[in-house]
């Protein structure tokens, strides 16, 4: 072992150098260097801070107080294990050796969350954690200049830096000459590939209704190009400055990012809760508890009065399907997704905003909010003005392999519409503009809310019908649920005590602050959690990473039994009550119900919990004239029953038939009489072909026309 200088903390670089090629020698790095270099198109060797520590902890602490001049040694270091041939080939070719020497896993105490990165970082060697929000496109960087003299055409290399360009400050051909005058000679000077990045606090560490900070960092080499939006990773690298690009005047206040130097993708969804021991008794224990779906859906946001139905299906979306492969290799999603349409004021925006804070890797956005990346993802103009594009991540790419509760997503834009779909059919968000094309993973679940389209439901109207999406989208929802506000006495006096209970003892609460006093517990159990939050979402993250529930020949009987009966009902009627679709869904709820209850089978139980879920929905959604159930009308996304569409389309038939000249409204009612559609009836089918479909026109003579 090479000693310290005693004098001072500043190791000398020559013995810096030594001691890596101790340590790399020591831990067989340098004998990997020298047998495969070459061999491979690899730039770089990843070393474990780890290790470091374990055979030098002086050099392994200096590394992240002085990472620079330390990287620096260790890549010397490094390069000296390249065997001579092979450096005679590179020189052949113009070059030096340069391995990058990339330090990962790095002690969780010098793991710094975004929020926490002071002056004090600065040129400290540290890792940060959190979500990729967008990458630039991989750009050259100047590297290593070379200059050529006006006057004596002497050439000159300088090493830059990220920033600003340097140019020499001497010619070494005319020395002293005062009029300095140099050109850059591209060809010859060194680029290397460099890519600027955001990255966002992950929301599991952000304390309730925190916004996620950033922090810009660039990446360099072979590491350009690895990472994209969405992804969940450690950055590893030093903490530099640049001074804030205010004003033309030098400024003092600098902005910070990280000179990043190992990434770590981290595959792991909920990792983030270290469970111990303690934590995991708990929750088996609960997980036998008769009554856990009661006390687990009553947990959900115990704030909001009723629900119960609504938050017993939440607590299965957060539990989650099962995800598997066909043997095709298409892949079929295990997340549930859940529409919730209801009128102003029943609490929707609040459910959604509690639910984001307690899933998994749970992301609130609003569908009118207009962020650059909108829902899913897109290429925008990078702001540095450098004329480079950035991919971004919207919400749904952000929550992969979490949730994202998307608010009023009928007010989503336009753009947003398509990519929406791509996001919930395939779970991935393509982009493909100006040069950038990425397809990005969108693994969540989705919990969105939207009101009806006229603000209010119309009572005369199906449900369907006054969802203002487009039925592709409509029908990728696992469940819908109506939310209407009709007023109903008892109901009223309840929510209305609930709402005034659960403000009084937030005041009291807030008094009991203000005052310093000791704050009691509170045992009312209406609008306390039966399960603690916390405890809730280790809850979650234990049974999504443990538990993978698959059916029994029980409870697959029954899901067949019942898809073969509503099928075999409604056929004879020419309808169809329930499609291939619905029957993803009752498997998808059945494993989620298993799931919760921490059983790896899936019994009849679950099965019956998910058929009543099902009835519900479509009861909502379905529910035909006749008291039957068709599916067309949410299968279709129209929300009209067969019977109505079979209407409607005669109706257009008769006015297409028409042709250019239209038809007047007494000869339609004619034509129509016979059908069985009575005045009133086809007043109500014209209004809907001229205004939801745009089908029909009248003109100004009052004839009717169909539009093409
Ligand atoms: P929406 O998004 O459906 O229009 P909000 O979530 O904004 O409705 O809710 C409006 C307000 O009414 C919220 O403050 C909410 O707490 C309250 N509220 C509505 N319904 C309930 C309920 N069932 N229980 C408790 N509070 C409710
Ligand atoms: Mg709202």
């Amino acid at each position: 072992m090479y000693p310290f200088r005693s004098d001072g903390d500043d190791m000398k670089y020559d013995m810096i150098v030594k001691r890596w090629e101790a340590f790399l020698r020591e831990a067989g790095v340098g004998t990997y260097i020298t047998s495969t270099f070459g061999t491979t198109d690899k730039q770089s060797v990843v070393v474990s801070h780890r290790d470091i520590n374990l055979h030098d902890p002086e050099l392994a602490d200096h590394l992240l107080e002085n990472p620079t001049s330390v990287i620096r040694g260790a890549e010397r270091a490094a390069n000296a294990f390249i065997p001579p041939d092979e450096i005679e080939l590179l020189k052949a070719r113009g070059l030096k050796p340069e391995l990058n020497v990339r330090i990962k896993e790095i002690p969780m105490t010098d793991r710094i969350e975004v929020r926490s990165i002071r002056a004090a970082h600065l040129n400290r060697y540290i890792a940060v954690k959190g979500l990729i929000k967008n990458t630039v496109q991989v750009r050259p960087r100047l590297h290593i200049a070379v200059y050529e003299c006006l006057k004596c055409t002497e050439k000159v290399r300088v090493i830059q830096e990220r920033m600003v360009q340097k140019e020499p400050l001497q010619c070494p051909g005319c020395r002293k000459d005062q009029s300095l005058a140099f050109r850059l000679l591209t060809d010859e000077s060194v680029f290397i590939d460099t890519q600027k990045l955001e990255i966002q606090e992950s929301p599991e560490g952000l304390k309730g209704g925190e916004q996620p900070q950033r922090l810009t960092a660039y990446l360099e080499k072979d590491l350009t190009g690895q990472v994209f939006p969405g992804n969940k990773v450690i950055l590893n690298g030093t903490v530099r400055a640049t001074p804030s690009r205010a004003s033309r005047v030098q400024s003092t206040t600098y902005n910070i990012y990280l000179d990043v130097n190992s990434i770590e993708i981290e595959e792991h969804d909920f990792e983030d809760y270290e469970l111990t021991a303690e934590d995991e008794e708990e929750i088996i224990l609960l997980a036998k508890d008769s009554n856990i779906y009661d006390k687990v859906a009553s947990s959900i946001a115990p704030t909001i009065y009723g629900m119960e139905l609504e938050k017993n299906v939440l607590a299965l979306q957060l539990f989650g399907g099962v995800m598997k492969t066909a043997p095709d290799n298409t892949k079929i999603r295990g997340d549930i997704h859940i529409l919730l349409v209801g009128d102003p004021g029943t609490a929707k925006s609040q459910l959604l905003r509690y639910i984001s804070r307690m899933a998994p890797r749970g992301i609130y956005a609003s569908g009118q909010a207009a962020t650059r990346a909108g829902l899913t993802a897109a290429a925008v103009p990078d702001d540095t003005g450098e004329g480079r594009w950035t991919l971004e991540a919207g919400a749904l790419v952000l929550a992969d392999k979490g949730m994202a509760c998307i608010d009023e997503i009928d007010k989503m834009r336009s753009e947003d519409r398509s990519s929406m779909h791509e996001a919930m059919a395939q779970q991935t968000v393509s982009v493909a503009k100006a040069g950038i094309t990425a397809t990005l993973q969108a693994r969540c679940s989705l919990l969105a809310a939207a009101n009806p389209q006229h603000g209010r439901f119309d009572k005369f109207k199906t449900i369907i019908e006054q969802i203002n999406l487009p039925p592709p989208l409509i029908t990728r929802f696992d469940v819908i649920f109506s939310l209407m506000d009709k007023p109903d006495a008892e109901k009223d006096g309840e929510l209305a005590s609930h709402i005034l209970k659960t403000s009084m003892v937030a005041e009291q609460m807030q008094h009991d602050r203000a005052k310093g006093s000791h704050i009691e517990p509170i045992a009312d159990e209406t609008i306390v959690p039966a399960i603690d939050h916390e405890l809730l979402k280790k809850y979650v993250s234990y049974a999504r990473r443990n538990v993978f529930p698959v059916l029994t020949q029980s409870a697959a009987e029954r899901l067949n039994e019942y898809f073969v009966d509503m099928r075999r009902v409604y056929s004879i009627e020419g309808t169809v009550a329930i499609t291939a679709r619905q029957l993803e869904a009752l498997i998808r709820l059945s494993e989620a119900s298993a799931r919760l209850r921490l059983s790896e089978k899936i019994v009849l139980d679950d099965v019956e919990r998910s058929i009543h879920i099902m009835e519900n929905f479509l009861h909502t959604v379905a529910l035909s004239e006749d008291g039957s159930y068709d599916i067309d009308m949410y299968a279709t996304g129209t929300g009209i029953s067969k019977t109505k569409r079979d209407r409607l389309t005669n109706v257009l038939q008769i006015i297409r038939n028409a042709g250019a000249e239209g038809i007047t409204r007494d000869d339609l009612r004619n034509e129509t009489a016979p059908l069985d559609i009575n005045e009133e009836e086809l007043e109500y089918i014209l209004n809907q072909l001229r205004e939801e479909y745009s089908n029909v026109y009248i003109d100004q003579t009052g004839r009717i026309k169909s539009t093409r």
